[in-house]
């Protein structure tokens, strides 16, 4: 069976990540074809957002324990708080053939680059600082101070892009999610996930009668 690909995405926060994956989920996501993994984190837990849902909300002690348990396919500490990936529920996913999403920041990216080499690392851009504020603000689940430590962190995320390989500007939402399912879409036609995914089909056609 075919393994499934593994996307890393990255953007300044509030450059539209998370909504982009939903999205993507919501359209695309049907077939079982496709999934984001859920991380850990240490950071609480915003209105609205459920635990084992948008994150697998842990106190630091626990985190730690993960770390020590090796548990963890990669971990950073972003804007003060630790967030991590779970080693078995992405293996497990990519063994079924599933394609996973990472919605991870660069530190994460460049430790999974390392285990991963052919991970399809993607970098989300707003279309203009004043409108990455716009969004932060217009989210609404933030505190002021949140916002302007994200703001003031977001250049230094922003200049590891070209550590990716696609970059989209998400100006119109629409137009960006049609670009993320064609690189979704290009990653299955690779030759390496072709031949597994055919590989009956390779052998019926290339036998020898
Ligand atoms: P970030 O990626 O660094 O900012 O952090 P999160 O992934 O935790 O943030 C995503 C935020 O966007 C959450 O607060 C969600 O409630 C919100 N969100 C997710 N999907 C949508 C959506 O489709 N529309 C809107 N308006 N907000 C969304
Ligand atoms: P991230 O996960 O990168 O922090 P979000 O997905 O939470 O970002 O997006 C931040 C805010 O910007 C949300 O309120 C979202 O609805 C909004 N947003 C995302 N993409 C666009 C877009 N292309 N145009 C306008 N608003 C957007
Ligand atoms: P937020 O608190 O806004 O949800 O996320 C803050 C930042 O942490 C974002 O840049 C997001 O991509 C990153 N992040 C979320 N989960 C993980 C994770 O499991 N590992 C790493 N390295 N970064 C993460």
């Amino acid at each position: 069976m075919r393994r499934g690909n593994l996307f890393i995405l990255s953007a300044p926060s509030g450059a539209g990540k998370s909504s982009l994956i939903k999205a993507l989920l919501e359209q695309h996501g049907q077939d079982g074809s496709l999934a984001v993994s859920v991380s850990h984190t240490t950071r609480q837990t915003r209105p609205g957002e459920e635990n084992g849902v948008h994150y697998h909300f842990v106190a630091v002690e626990e985190f730690k324990a993960l770390i020590a348990k090796e548990a963890f396919f990669e971990w950073a500490e972003v804007f003060g708080n630790f967030y991590g990936t779970s080693r078995l529920a992405v293996e497990e996913q990519l063994a079924k053939g599933i394609d996973v999403f990472l919605d991870i920041d660069w530190q994460g990216a460049r430790q999974v680059r390392e285990m991963m080499p052919d991970a399809i690392g993607i970098f989300i851009l707003p279309p203009s600082r004043q409108e990455l504020e716009r969004r932060l603000i217009g989210r609404g689940q933030d505190s002021s101070d949140t916002i302007a430590h994200r703001m003031s962190e977001a250049v230094s995320e922003m200049s590891h892009y070209d550590e990716y390989q696609y970059l989209l500007v998400n100006d119109d939402f629409d137009d960006t999610l049609d670009k993320l399912r064609a690189v979704v879409l290009s990653a299955r036609q690779r030759l390496a996930s072709q031949q597994q995914a055919h590989s009956a089909l390779l052998d019926a056609l290339l036998a020898v009668k």
